[in-house]
């Protein structure tokens, strides 16, 4: 099936006399016969619902289509984007471990690798992306032990060499973890250019109607856990009887050990309403996808001409520095987000932002309507200015993420802000 196809028909098949909308199975817990086959469950001896902490029919479903769609072995959904950073990498470190990012990722994520993830004792080396093999290869240490990068970078939107990351990572036989949450598997599939394990915010595309946070991990089984440096796939799990992930589950002992193991006790599992609100996202999507970056070409290309722009990000712009990794691994377009430098700095930039009647001005990105936000005094306004810079982002910087409007309505309004500064 093509990518279309599997938003509709992956994850829930309704038999005779089914309702063919995806049920809400709004349950906490599931009945069972015997405390026998309870028991089972909780060796992880036979498969079923135990408690929607860990696993629910309805955000089941989901994870399968999700899985599909990235061409995963399986996924595992979370309460938030956030919650699958953390537990996707939580998964495989722990006190006394390292992690090597590219230092342009969503500001979030850097606060969670910088500043929480060094309270538990793991530390984090952000690398300059573009930076050759040989130079990045010069930060890993014994006790690396993954490599994390966004595909199409918030709100640097810078492109990912995905294939090279994931040379980088195999010879030094730790993962490669890709945050793809703004491409979305509609426009790049990670995991067939090397990522071991894929994330995303479901909050932004996937959702894509700002009605539900989320997050997903996705496994695409081909990585080996037993290469000797996770010692957790491999060793008996005491809160299970001693079982063996790499054992038991698999090509799938990444995403089932998340499962069990950590949300068992984080708990960041999504409701069903939840995962029912992400399916209606995922349905449509490829068809939102396409015109949010047809929408956004129009907007990049009319920015690139006003002499009240000093510079127009948006990766597939030709010339541009990414232009050419976007035709490797973007062919289809490079999603709704367009970012720019405005003339003036930061004072201009404010400006223009409230002087826009169309364009709601918000913390959030990737939506159905069209949206702007102003990084330098929001989302990344926590950092400090050498860290805003190897974000790539300065005072002028505005990230404006087209929505589903018609171009010219979402145009016009950018030019009435523009005469306004
Ligand atoms: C928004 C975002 C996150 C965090 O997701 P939440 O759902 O807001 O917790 C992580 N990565 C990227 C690239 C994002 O855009």
């Amino acid at each position: 099936m093509k990518i279309e196809t599997k938003c509709l028909h992956e994850g829930y098949h309704p038999g005779n006399g089914e309702p063919i909308a995806l049920p809400i199975y709004q349950s906490t817990t599931y009945v069972y016969d015997s405390t026998e086959h309870i028991g089972k469950l909780f060796d992880l001896t036979a498969e079923g619902h135990m408690y929607s902490r860990i696993s629910n029919p309805t955000v089941g479903a989901v994870e399968d289509k999700i899985a599909a769609l990235e061409g995963g072995v399986g996924a595992l959904c979370t309460s938030s984007g956030q919650a699958a950073s953390f537990i996707s990498l939580l998964n495989i470190m722990k006190a006394g471990d390292h992690i090597i990012s590219a230092s342009t990722i969503y500001g979030g994520t850097i606060n969670l690798l910088a500043v929480t993830l060094k309270r538990f004792g793991i530390e984090c080396t952000f690398v300059d992306q573009e930076a050759s093999e040989e130079e990045i290869q010069k930060h890993f240490r014994p006790n690396t032990k993954a490599v994390f990068g966004e595909t199409i970078a918030n709100p640097a939107l810078t492109v990912l060499d995905i294939e090279k990351f994931a040379n980088i990572a195999h010879k030094n036989n730790v993962p490669l973890i890709v945050d793809n949450t703004f491409a979305t598997p509609v426009l790049c599939r990670p995991i067939e250019f090397g990522a071991d394990i894929v994330i995303h915010s479901t909050s932004k595309y996937m959702d894509g109607h700002a009605v539900q946070l989320g997050g997903v991990i996705v496994d695409s089984g081909n990585f080996d856990w037993t290469n000797g440096k996770f010692p957790e796939f491999t060793e008996p799990d005491d809160s299970y009887h001693g079982i063996v992930y790499t054992e038991h589950f698999g090509k799938a002992a990444y995403i089932a050990k998340a499962r069990v193991q950590l949300m068992r006790d984080i708990g960041a599992y999504p409701t069903a309403h939840a995962a029912f609100l992400l399916n209606l996202g995922l349905e449509a999507l490829p068809v939102r996808i396409e015109r949010h970056c047809r929408n956004a070409e129009k907007v990049a290309e009319y920015l690139s001409k006003s002499n009240k722009i000093e510079s127009v990000n948006y990766p597939s712009l030709e010339g541009g520095k990414y232009s050419e990794l976007c035709k490797k691994y973007l062919p289809l377009g490079c999603s709704g987000v367009v970012s720019f430098v405005i003339k003036g700095g930061r004072d201009t930039a404010v400006k223009f932002m409230d002087s826009l009647k169309l364009a709601s001005n918000v913390v959030h990105v990737a939506d159905i309507r069209t949206c702007v936000l102003h990084p330098a005094s929001s989302t990344h306004r926590q950092l400090t200015d050498s860290q805003l810079a190897a974000a790539g982002i300065t005072g002028g910087l505005i990230r404006f993420s087209v929505g589903l409007e018609n171009a010219d309505d979402i145009i016009e309004d950018i030019e009435q802000a523009l005469a306004n500064i």
